[in-house]
């Protein structure tokens, strides 16, 4: 799909505004699993051109979608070297600022993690300190939930992990 413009900023006539992101990475031999930038020990990474952060990488998308910006994969194309096994909070944060140049402050974010391993609840609260420090929220704005698909499917089977994000914008005014 190629990358379309972004939405011009006077377009943007609404004090709210909400974003879903959704994102999925196959596990992979050798790599470290990070998941909204905790360290997860004792389990395969996944396969990714940055550090492959399903979980942040689903929470960007939602906030780029809720600021009428460009997807993720837009922003920062896999053909970039630059962005070769690069911390996807350090994205986050490049993210945060292009969300407050359109004037916008995040209210909350609502993420479900999809994923038969690991089991999450251990890392959940690092994970909700990590993406709150990054946006400028609290923790308490920062939802962090898990499921699993009960041993069904490419999740089920313990192949990969998927996220999904929901973000709201508010604008300062
Ligand atoms: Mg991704």
């Amino acid at each position: 799909m190629p990358c379309r413009s972004a939405m011009k900023i006077e377009m943007s006539r609404f004090k709210y505004r909400v974003g879903l992101g959704f994102d999925f990475h196959p596990f992979a031999e050798g790599r470290e699993l990070v998941l909204g930038g905790v360290k997860i020990p004792d389990i395969e990474g996944l396969s990714g051109h940055s550090d492959a952060d399903a979980l942040t990488h689903a929470v960007i998308d939602a906030l780029l979608g809720a600021a009428g910006l460009n997807d993720i994969g837009c922003m920062f194309p896999d053909t970039d070297p630059s962005y070769k096994g690069i911390s996807s909070l350090l994205l986050l944060e490049r993210v945060y600022e292009r969300v407050r140049d359109r004037g916008y402050s995040v209210g909350n974010v609502d993420i479900v993690v999809i994923a038969d391993a690991p089991r999450l609840q251990p890392h959940a609260e690092a994970i909700r300190a990590n993406i709150a420090r990054t946006l400028h929220i609290t923790a308490d704005d920062v939802a962090v939930k898990a499921t699993t698909m009960e041993g069904k499917g490419v999740i089920g089977r313990k192949e990969g992990v998927a996220v999904q994000a929901v973000a709201l914008l508010h604008r300062a005014d």
